[in-house]
């Protein structure tokens, strides 16, 4: 199971990027950040730092 970024939540401050320890996260041609599935570890990080609340585990 992986993190989600919820995009219409999403302002693009990139805040959850620079703290993935797996670099999971990049940013898409929209400006905002999405997670690799494949390489996020499920850790939480990302979703502590959000300042919107858009990062959650997918189910
Ligand atoms: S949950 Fe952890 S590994 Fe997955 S994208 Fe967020 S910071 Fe990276
Ligand atoms: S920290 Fe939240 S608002 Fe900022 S880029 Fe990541 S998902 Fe978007």
């Amino acid at each position: 199971m992986a993190y989600k970024i919820d995009k219409s939540k999403c302002i693009g401050c990139h805040s959850c990027m620079a703290v993935c320890p797996m670099m999971a996260i990049s940013v898409d041609a929209d400006g905002k950040c999405v997670i690799d599935p494949a390489k996020c570890v499920s850790c939480g990080t990302c979703a502590s730092v959000c300042p919107v609340s858009a990062i959650a585990p997918a189910n």
